[in-house]
């Protein structure tokens, strides 16, 4: 990737970024989220040489929200393997991704791990054994590790806000409580769930993260190569809830995203990217951070559909 090239792309994304006047909707379910500036914006991109670029509120940080489902599915696929799949789908959603209609379509078990109810799942999955302090502690050191950042940490207000105004996460783990697909109480899965969603990162600190899935983390061997394979493809496939096929046509990376307004990007090989602007669009994704990958896969051929000459 031609450094300058790269510095000149992401100078560009910023200022438009700068300038766009539709923002999308900044989350407001949650309402610790519903006070975020909507005005901010950030992108960072880490490349195989060890070498990070970046603009914009880079170093400010947010709440990742479903990016964490990465880390949980991680994981939770080192644990069991392919008994994970017993109890969660590998097929994109035809819904919102907290929808009860798709659930209870599927008889409880979750279109993806993904969608809320899949995360649910998941996490209800890393429970076994352990108390949900241990399982939080579990999950905060394999993000420290990816990011090699031991400073990352939960911001408990915004699970505590969850808590209280997360109501569909509520009938979503009733419902698969009902179905025999939790195994532990509601308010244990959820208030480990809440506070998973609540870890907090500077977009500079979300693109470390990534090196593990895109092959070049400094100390490698965090997860198998069969299982960075099986996130990527579900990544493109249902990382972006019911938007993931717009999604792949547009940008064409698999990506994973969070209603905090933050997408991971991974490109196996080439770049962990992670952008960062709150207002979403109506799937549920940034809508600005989805402008700015699309507008980054075209300047540098970067879709893993493209051919590098299709500008
Ligand atoms: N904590 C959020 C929720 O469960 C995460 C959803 C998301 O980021 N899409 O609703």
């Amino acid at each position: 990737m031609d450094k300058a090239t790269l510095t000149r792309v992401l100078d560009d994304i910023h200022r438009a970024a700068m300038l766009a006047e539709d923002r999308g909707k900044v989350a407001d379910y949650i309402p610790e989220l519903a006070r975020i500036d909507p005005g901010k914006f950030a992108m960072s991109i880490c490349l195989p040489d060890g070498s990070q670029y970046s603009v914009g509120d880079a170093q400010v940080e947010f709440s990742i929200q479903s990016v964490s489902k990465l880390f949980t599915l991680a994981i939770a696929l080192g644990r069991y393997g392919d008994r994970f799949w017993d109890r969660v789908g590998r097929e994109p959603s035809t819904f919102v991704f907290n929808s009860v209609q798709e659930l209870e379509a599927r008889q409880g078990i979750p279109p993806n791990p993904f969608v809320n109810a899949g995360a649910i799942v998941t996490t209800d999955s890393l429970l076994v054994g352990a108390q949900p302090k241990e399982t939080l502690a579990e999950i905060l050191q394999f993000v420290r590790l990816a990011a090699s950042d031991e400073s990352i940490f939960m911001d408990p207000s915004v699970a505590q806000s969850e808590k209280r105004t997360g109501h569909r996460n509520w009938s979503l783990a009733y419902f698969l409580r009902a179905c025999s697909n939790l195994h532990h109480d509601c308010e244990l899965t959820l208030g480990t769930y809440f506070h998973q969603c609540a870890i907090a990162m500077t977009c500079e600190q979300l693109a470390r993260c990534g090196r593990f899935l895109a092959g070049f983390h400094p100390t490698g061997g965090l997860i198998s190569p069969a299982h960075v394979r099986s996130i990527n493809a579900l990544m493109m496939t249902c990382g972006h809830y019911d938007g993931s096929g717009e999604f792949a046509y547009r940008v064409g990376i698999p990506s994973k995203s969070g209603v905090g307004g933050g997408i991971l990007a991974v490109l196996p090989g080439k770049a962990s990217i992670a952008v960062w602007s709150p207002g979403l669009d109506a799937h549920g994704n940034s809508l600005l951070g989805t402008v700015a990958l699309e507008h980054l896969s075209n300047a540098l051929g970067l879709s893993v559909f493209s051919l590098g000459s299709d500008r």
